[in-house]
C-alpha cells in the first residue's frame, strides 16, 4: 500500500467550545486528505495536508459536466474516549460503485480506508463528545482536466474533508414532515440514482426548495416513469411499517443503497421481524393509513440516523402517522444503532472500527 505523507498545519484553528452549536457542514477541521490521479500514473501521492482552498482551472471538467462522486460517513467518540467508524468498508465499496458509473478510475479501498483512519486520528481532538455529536467525513472525487468537452477525465483528485457536527435536523429524533413530490423526478432506472454523484442532488434542489417553503423537511420521491412507486427521501432511504411487515423499496438502480438502510434491514431480521424489500406504491401506503394499518414510517441515513415521519402529504391526502409521534420501532432502531455507533452497547454485528 502507498505511504500516506502527513504535513501538519502551523496555524491550527480555534476549535468550537464544548457544547457550542455545530451547524451541519459549516466548520471544517485543520487538515484534509488529497491524492491525485493522472493518466499513466494512476492514483498517486496520497497525503494529509493543511485544510484550505485548492487551485483548479476554470475549465476543470467537474465544474461543467458534473463528473464528481462523494461519500458521507461519521466518526463517533465513545464514552471511553475511543473514536469509532461505522462500516467504513461499505462506504468505500459504494464509492467504487459510483466511480464505475461515472467513468472514474477505481480507488484502492484499503488505501482509502487507511487514509480516513489516519486523517481522523490526526484530527482526533476535533471529534466532539457531547450527546448526538460526531465528526462528519466527506470523501469526494472530482475530474479536473482543464478541457471543455464531454469525456471522462484523465486527471482527478480524491479528497477527504471533515467537520464536527451536531444533530442533522433541528428537530433531533422528533418526527419530520415529508411531502410526496408529484411534479419533479430525481432519477430513473438506467440513470445515476444508485450513485452518490453531485447531479442527483442538483436535480433535487428545486423540489426541496418548494417543500421548505411549505414548511416540509424533505420530499419523498416517486419513480420517474409511472410516478406511483416510492423511491427514497431527499437524503434518506425510507421504511414503512404496515401491519407487521416492515417494507422498504427494493434497490432497482434509481435509489441509493444506504448503509443505514442495510444495517436496519440486518438488525430487524436479527430481531425476527418480517422485512420486505419490494415495490411499494404511494397508494398502498395511503390505503394502509386510511385503514389504520400504517403503524410507522421513518427515514434512514448517516446524517440523521433514524428520522420518524410524523406527517406525510400526498396531494390533498395528509397522513398523520402514529399521531405524529415517535413509533416504538423507530425508537428501538435509533437507540440500538446509535448505541453501537457511540460504543454504548455491545456491537454484536462487528460494524464498528
Ligand atoms: N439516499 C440518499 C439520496 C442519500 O443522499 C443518503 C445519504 N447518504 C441516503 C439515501 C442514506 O444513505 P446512508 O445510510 O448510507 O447515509
Amino acid at each position: 500500500m502507498q505511504e500516506i505523507r502527513v504535513e501538519l498545519t502551523k496555524n491550527p484553528k480555534q476549535k468550537p467550545a464544548p457544547g457550542a452549536p455545530l451547524p451541519f457542514g459549516t466548520i471544517f477541521t485543520d487538515h484534509m486528505f488529497i491524492m491525485n490521479y493522472d493518466e499513466g500514473q494512476g492514483w498517486h501521492d496520497p497525503r494529509i495536508v493543511p485544510y484550505g482552498p485548492i487551485e483548479m482551472d476554470p475549465s476543470a471538467m467537474c465544474l461543467h459536466y458534473g463528473q464528481s462522486v462523494f461519500e458521507g460517513m461519521k466518526a463517533y467518540r465513545a464514552q471511553d474516549g475511543r473514536i469509532l467508524l461505522f462500516r467504513p468498508d461499505k462506504n468505500m465499496a459504494r464509492l467504487n460503485v459510483s466511480n464505475d458509473r461515472l467513468c472514474i478510475p477505481p480507488i484502492d479501498e484499503e488505501l482509502a480506508k487507511a487514509a480516513i483512519e489516519k486523517l481522523v486520528s490526526v484530527e482526533k481532538d476535533w471529534v466532539p463528545s457531547e450527546e448526538g455529536t460526531s465528526l462528519y467525513i466527506r470523501p469526494f472525487i472530482i475530474g479536473v482536466d482543464p478541457h471543455i468537452g464531454v469525456h471522462p477525465a484523465h486527471h482527478l483528485l480524491f479528497m477527504v474533508i471533515c467537520c464536527p457536527v451536531g444533530a442533522y435536523y433541528p428537530e433531533g429524533l422528533d418526527p419530520v414532515k415529508i411531502y410526496v413530490e408529484t411534479n419533479y423526478v430525481r432519477a430513473v432506472r438506467g440513470g445515476m440514482g444508485f450513485t452518490k454523484t453531485a447531479g442527483n442532488y442538483a436535480a433535487s434542489l428545486k423540489a426541496q426548495d418548494e417543500a421548505e417553503k411549505q414548511d416540509y423537511t424533505q420530499v419523498l420521491w416517486l419513480d420517474g416513469v409511472e410516478r406511483k412507486y416510492i423511491e427514497e427521501v431527499g437524503t434518506m432511504n425510507v421504511f414503512f411499517v404496515i401491519d407487521d411487515e416492515v417494507v422498504t423499496p427494493a434497490l432497482q438502480g434509481s435509489i441509493l443503497s444506504g448503509i443505514t438502510r442495510m444495517s436496519c434491514i440486518e438488525m430487524l431480521k436479527s430481531w425476527g421481524m418480517k422485512v420486505s424489500e419490494r415495490r411499494l406504491s404511494i397508494q398502498e401506503v395511503a390505503d394502509a393509513a386510511a385503514e389504520g394499518r400504517l403503524k410507522e414510517a421513518f427515514g434512514t441515513g448517516t446524517a440523521a440516523v433514524i428520522s420518524p415521519i410524523g406527517h406525510l402529504k400526498w396531494g390533498d391526502d395528509i397522513m398523520e402517522i402514529n399521531n405524529g409521534e415517535i413509533g416504538p420501532l423507530s425508537q428501538k432502531l435509533y437507540d440500538t444503532l446509535t448505541g453501537i455507533q457511540w460504543g454504548k452497547i455491545k456491537d454484536e454485528f462487528g460494524w464498528t472500527v
